[in-house]
């Protein structure tokens, strides 16, 4: 004993490297409003445990083994510790599973805006200097005497075993920074190979969609996807500026429904849900049931996705198997321009193959972060500095009024964008047309707390209060009389498949009346935003 203690003593160093690494981030989760303090603790325990066993490990090592483990320590772990520090100190969050999943698809543009608006020096500073500290301690690191395993064989099984447990038992090792991320990253691989696959297989086999209002003229149904936009900005729900006015003079013929909640809060997983038959029990069906494009390529229809959100590239996302399945696709975010780019090929859509069924989905970059990126300056419109709209309180202040301008102007421009492709729908495409929009989630934006964005680890219903409405031509809904119109109805955006099926009229065996908007045999389900009943969400 006394040995060990002479040996420890020499390895000060040593030792705080190993509590550096192991241990700063995990007693950091206090910080963490996301975590209950059963999870924090449970986090700190095992990492106390790993950093015990492997302290206990080194005093078998000789001073270069210690080094060339530590810088192996070092190398794998920094990266993970640099970003969930980062979360950890400016949004007060420990990332979780999803959201780790979408840091390896977001799109580099993306993740330069979302840094560019949370990062400030402090953030940079200490992250800076969280990298650096580990790297000099293993430089300065002096040799030290060791023990032989032969002397003290139990002290080392049972420190290797604790070690090896906590590396492998996946419960206890998702407890552990660095492992959970690497991990995270081998399963999400995996599974993005596993669900291309079964996608492409499924469709060699035969399935059966039939077009139950076939006629002479043909129907274009238009789905417009926007992006982080919440419906408490817009002038369609009552906000008192005019961030919708060329919307609101098409009221009459707008149906504007009021309670429509996503089933996530971010857009990775909300567009893998919109686009298939995925279901919060049920989520495999992700890979077994058909998806939108299929669906609609297997009824007849033409097909076209047109996006100003980047898709298919090497940096794919897990949902561009279901979005290369569209028979004509456009990527337009390369050209990095705002969202009125996806006007000109609408029209060229609209106007090919005039004798088809089409349909045409438009996903729109919308009110992203950071707002002022999303319009041309003749729509900056709303500055509090002129009209003293926003008043400054607790979470509100003088600082963040500026963005709140900027995202009301993103919402004026969006009203410009989707009245434009409304308008062109109307005169361009034909008799028998229909127009469905919504947003992907919402956006909290200093609602209750001093916080803007959209993080399902600090969920609010503000990040779910999305606009949902509809666009009916007059032939259109004079062919459908099943078609039921009541924007009052309780909905979630993951049973979206239904209700455009249903606005198609198109039949196939997974199809369920009661989970469309349109049906007459509407039934309300449970609605789910993650893993969250909407319910208890409004209820915190
Ligand atoms: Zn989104």
């Amino acid at each position: 004993m006394n040995k060990i203690f002479e040996i420890l003593k020499q390895k000060k160093l040593q030792i705080f490297f190993l509590f550096y690494i192991f241990l700063v981030l995990p007693f950091l989760c206090i910080l963490a409003q996301n975590l209950s303090i059963f999870e924090t603790s449970f986090i700190i325990i095992i990492n106390i445990l790993l950093f015990l066993s492997v302290l206990l490990l080194s005093l078998f090592m000789s001073t270069k083994t210690e080094k060339i483990i530590y810088s192996i320590i070092l190398v794998i772990s920094i990266l993970p510790g640099t970003i969930f520090l980062g979360y950890l100190l400016f949004a007060k969050v420990l990332l979780e599973q999803n959201s780790i999943t979408s840091l390896f698809e977001t799109n580099p543009e993306e993740s330069k805006e979302f840094l560019v608006y949370y990062l400030n020096s402090w953030v940079v500073l200490g992250v800076s200097f969280y990298a650096i500290l580990p790297a000099v301690m293993v430089g300065l690191m002096r040799s030290a005497k060791s023990l032989t395993i032969r002397k003290h064989k139990k002290l080392f099984i049972i420190a290797l075993t604790t070690v090896l447990a906590i590396v492998f038992i996946p419960n206890i090792s998702k407890s552990v920074y660095f492992l959970n991320f690497y991990r995270t990253y081998i399963s999400y691989k995996i599974r993005v190979k596993k669900e291309t696959w079964g996608i492409a297989e499924r469709q060699k086999h035969p399935y059966e969609v039939s077009n139950m209002y076939a006629d002479s003229i043909p129907q274009t149904i238009v789905v417009v996807i926007g992006e982080s936009q919440s419906k408490k900005h817009m002038q369609l729900y009552g906000y008192e500026r005019k961030t919708n006015p060329l919307l609101s003079a098409k009221n009459d013929s707008l149906h504007i429904y009021t309670d429509v909640v996503p089933p996530q809060v971010h857009t990775i997983p909300v567009m893998r849900s919109i686009l298939t038959l995925g279901e919060h029990d049920c989520p495999e069906f992700f890979i077994e049931k058909p998806s939108l494009f299929e669906l609609f390529n297997r009824a007849g229809y033409t097909t076209y996705l047109i996006s100003n959100q980047s898709f298919g590239g090497p940096l794919g996302t897990s949902y561009d198997v279901l979005l290369n399945l569209a028979q004509h696709k456009y990527d337009l975010s390369s050209e990095n321009k705002h969202d009125e780019v996806v006007l000109k090929t609408f029209t060229k859509a609209l106007k090919k193959a005039p004798a088809n069924n089409k349909l045409i989905v438009i996903h729109l970059i919308g009110n992203h972060m950071a707002y002022k990126f999303r319009y041309p300056p003749q729509f900056a419109k709303f500055d509090n500095t002129k009209d003293d709209f926003i008043k400054p309180n607790n979470f509100i202040s003088n600082q963040v009024i500026p963005v709140i301008d900027e995202y009301d102007n993103s919402i004026l421009y969006n009203d410009y964008v989707v009245n434009k492709i409304l308008d062109t729908l109307i005169e361009k495409g034909g008799a028998k047309t229909s127009l469905v929009y919504f947003s992907d989630h919402a956006e909290e934006l200093y609602n209750y707390r001093n916080f803007a964005g959209h993080a399902y680890e600090k969920i609010s219903p503000y990040m779910c209060e999305i606009p949902f409405f509809v666009w009916i031509s007059e032939r259109f809904s004079n062919n459908r009389n099943d078609i039921v119109i009541e924007p009052s109805r309780p909905y979630s955006t993951a049973d979206l498949v239904y209700s455009i099926s249903n606005l198609a009229g198109i039949d196939y065996i997974d199809y369920d009346k009661k989970r469309s908007l349109f049906s007459p045999d509407f039934k309300p389900s449970e609605r789910y935003v993650g893993s969250h009943l909407w319910e208890d969400l409004i209820a915190r």
